[in-house]
């Protein structure tokens, strides 16, 4: 069955898009079929992997309320087995286009449909909010993984992400999973990094990855060669830690946990 995993945070800069690129490069890499899809009109994970729309390219935006032309919008890397579904800016007006639709939450979730069954994994790389896009990933969705950079307060910002999973998870989409937490920017030389660790250990003892990925420059680098972080620095200590987190993430079965 498809593990199609969301990858949410309403804060922006915690390393959602990082995370999303890499763990799905990564999990490509392991030959696994794998299908990201950048649901952010700021569309990081697009440029990231190397993509920028030309005149005419289909992007989620063109296929949102087409979902029978999303085959048409999905296109291959430079990974082999790694497929991009791109955003573009157009879809900040999806938001709004959304909010007067009846089932307006399930959109992405029937787009998908017709195309998951190819894939071991979707990745959905969310905004950083909690709008009507990431309510729609969250229903496309068979796990939640979220990305915490460790700060001040790191854990009263996730309180707020956790009510709507619960929500969601009652009302919406009663499959869907919290598959775990991922620390990221983490500083070892930092006290507060390990302080924060701790803490979420302590709240979520089940659902925090035992990977943590460092604060490492390759990793900020990459996108502005629009390479994941294995293609552009395979040694470095970023995609070490990617890697790991990908073998975590295969091994960790979906139910297994809450
Ligand atoms: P989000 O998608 O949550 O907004 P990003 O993944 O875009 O966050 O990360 C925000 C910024 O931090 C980006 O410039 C990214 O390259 C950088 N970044 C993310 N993770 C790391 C890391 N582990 N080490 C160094 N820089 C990172
Ligand atoms: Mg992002």
């Amino acid at each position: 069955m498809t593990r199609q995993i969301v990858v949410a945070n309403q804060k922006g800069g915690v390393g959602k898009t990082t995370t999303a690129v890499n763990l799905a490069a990564c999990l490509a890499a392991m030959e696994k079929n794998v299908l990201l899809v950048d649901c952010d009109p700021q569309a990081n994970a697009s440029s990231g992997l190397g993509y920028y729309p030309e005149e005419g390219d289909l992007g989620l935006y063109d296929v949102f309320f087409q979902s029978e032309r999303v085959q048409d919008a999905i296109r291959g890397t430079d990974l082999p087995y790694l497929s991009l579904l791109p955003s573009s800016q157009d879809l900040v007006g999806a938001e709004l286009e959304l909010a007067d639709k009846l089932g307006r939450e399930f959109y992405l979730r029937d787009m998908l449909e017709s195309v998951s069954g190819k894939y071991d994994y979707i990745f959905l790389d969310c905004p950083p909010s909690l709008g009507l896009l990431t309510v729609n990933a969250l229903c496309a969705a068979t796990e939640l993984m979220v990305p915490l950079q460790c700060e001040y307060y790191a854990l009263e910002g996730i309180a707020q992400l956790l009510k709507t999973y619960t929500l969601v998870k009652k009302r919406l989409n009663p499959s869907l999973r919290f598959l775990g937490v991922v620390l990221t920017m983490y500083d070892k030389r930092n006290r507060l990094s390990s302080q924060v660790k701790n803490e979420v250990r302590r709240t979520l003892p089940d659902h925090l990855f035992e990977t943590v990925v460092p604060r490492n420059v390759r990793l900020s680098e990459a996108p502005s060669f629009g390479k994941p972080v294995i293609s552009y620095d395979i040694r470095s200590p970023g995609a070490s830690s990617y890697l790991a987190l990908a073998q975590e993430v295969a091994s960790r079965p979906p139910g297994r946990r809450a």
